[in-house]
């Protein structure tokens, strides 16, 4: 077991209920964004251990699909239960690992177990339908599990995306294989204890490693139909090619974002400034798909909101991110951190104008480890490459509109299509631009929340699918098509 402050940590997968070290004995080093310095290793999966896991997880498949809809609900509810016995555990892992502050991070594990639950009490909606396409015959339609599911997950919220990767999948009942994040990898072997102790072997396996070849095994075998994949838009692309090239596959992709903020002009400045800070997400140092870090401000409002917002940045504190008064973190790896660089050293290039940030905050606790300030540029304009390409950083791009057609033709400038959010206390206003902004998921008068049972997922490159509803559940199953003929005849 993982015991508080005991680092370097090393770790497991699980492989048909085994916790296990990769059969190569390769390993990964999982590096603390904060200092650079080792936090622990976990194995470094080889295609070899893909096929064991797959056969393990085919194996288990028949019987967990026999027991029914309720009892798997049961299964998953026990597991929830007891990550939350583990939480305080579970969240120290994670904060070092991400480099997520702490005081919101605390919600992630939470919200982990709550996924399960959620899914465990949506079990006995995996409903078919009667059909009367004639009078003479019973048509109906039953759901089945597509078998083996395999899922691979990003580096920013590892935990919650695990617990949401094997839920509804499960439920639905097929059997699990997961890649978590390579950067983040920590919180995964956790998990698998758990898994370990609570499932029937070979229901869910979790194999660490990078995507190359653990993640591209994943979605190369035979035996795994059904992929779901959270990452960046690049990574998704070469997933769907991986998926065609082994097989017909079903693939549905949850991808990035470079999502909008509409400020109209009947809005508070002040409110404006707030929300505008509070969609980016800093607390993860902006490392959020749906952080909205393209400000598209009215010109009536654009310089106050500016002016109060950097004020404010100013205050934001950035800190060790196991120090509950810490605003912001490091970014999660120096691949990362060094891509991020590139993108303000791209802004700055390109004519946007540098308000504030853009450096390593000053200070001997940042000299080491992948430090930023928080980053704010103005005068961004379509075309720039602060207004096209996703950071996923802590970079907040500001822009001005004169007319709605404008801000509605920013808001669509670029690839992606995931989140949007628009304020104004008009509600025609608001409702033409709901219609206008082309975003899987938007706010009117708020950012950033996520509910269960709404749908959740992007369009344009943003992802195919839909996640967090019953949708979801109903994604893992196959329609079987079935006519009783003559049954009424
Ligand atoms: P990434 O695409 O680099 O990696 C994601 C996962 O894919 C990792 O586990 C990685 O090991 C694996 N992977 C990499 N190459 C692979 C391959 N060829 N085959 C199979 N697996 C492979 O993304 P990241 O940097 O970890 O995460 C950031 C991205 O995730 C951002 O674009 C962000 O917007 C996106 N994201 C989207 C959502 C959403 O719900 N839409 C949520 C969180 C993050």
């Amino acid at each position: 077991m993982l015991k508080k402050q005991n680092y370097p940590v090393s770790t497991k997968m699980l492989i048909d209920g085994e916790l296990v070290a990769s059969e190569s004995g390769a390993e990964l080093v999982s590096t603390d964004p904060a200092d650079e310095s080792e936090l622990g290793r976990v194995p470094a999966a080889t295609a070899a251990d893909v096929n064991r896991a797959v056969a393990a997880a085919e194996r288990a498949q028949p019987e967990w699909a026999r027991i029914g809809p309720v009892a798997r609900g049961a299964y998953l509810r026990k597991l929830a239960a007891a990550l939350r016995e583990r939480a305080d555990e579970v969240l120290e892992l994670e904060v070092r690992d991400t480099g997520n502050t702490i005081t919101k991070m605390a919600a992630d594990v939470g919200q982990a177990a709550d996924t399960m639950d959620y899914f465990a009490g949506l079990a006995t909606e995996l409903k078919g339908e009667t059909i009367p396409a004639s009078s003479e015959h019973l048509h109906l339609t039953l759901r089945e599990p597509y078998g083996v599911v395999g899922r691979i997950v990003p580096f920013n919220h590892p935990i919650k995306f695990a617990a949401h990767a094997i839920s509804a999948p499960l439920i639905a009942g097929n059997t699990v294989v997961v890649k978590p994040p390579e950067q983040s990898p920590l919180s995964a072997a956790l998990l698998g204890e758990l898994c370990r102790d609570i499932l029937p072997a070979g229901c869910v396996n979790i194999l660490t490693g990078n995507g190359m070849p653990t993640g591209d095994a994943i979605v190369r075998h035979p035996s795994i139909k059904r992929i779901a994949f959270t990452g960046s838009v690049p990574t998704g692309r070469a997933i769907q090619m991986a998926a065609a090239e082994s097989g017909v596959k079903n693939v549905t992709l949850e991808l990035g974002g470079k999502n909008p903020l509409i400020a109209f002009p009947d809005m508070d400045p002040a409110k404006i400034a707030e929300v505008g800070l509070a969609g980016m997400n800093f607390s993860w140092q902006g490392q959020s798909c749906g952080s909205t870090s393209r400000l598209l401000l009215h010109e009536d409002i654009h310089d106050e909101v500016v002016e109060r917002l950097l004020e404010a940045v100013a205050r934001i504190r950035v800190g060790h991110p196991l120090d509950p008064a810490s605003q912001m973190g490091p970014l999660n790896s120096r691949r990362h951190y060094e891509r991020v660089q590139s993108m303000i050293a791209k802004g700055n290039e390109e004519g946007a104008r540098l308000r504030f940030g853009g450096q390593r905050p000053p200070g001997k606790e940042f000299e080491r480890g992948y430090w930023l300030q928080p980053t704010v540029f103005s005068d961004v304009e379509a075309g720039m490459t602060l207004a096209r390409e996703e950071i996923f950083g802590p970079v907040l791009s500001i822009f001005k509109w004169r007319t709605e057609e404008e801000a509605f033709d920013l808001a669509n400038s670029t690839e992606y299509g995931l989140t949007a959010s628009i304020w104004t206390n008009d509600i025609k206003t608001a409702m033409r631009a709901v219609r206008r902004v082309k975003s899987g998921y938007i706010w009117v008068n708020g950012a950033s929340g996520h509910f269960y049972g709404t749908p959740f997922g992007g369009m344009k490159s943003s992802g195919i699918g839909r996640e967090e509803g019953l949708g979801e559940l109903l994604s893992y199953t196959e329609t079987k098509t079935v006519h009783f003929m003559g049954a009424f005849a």
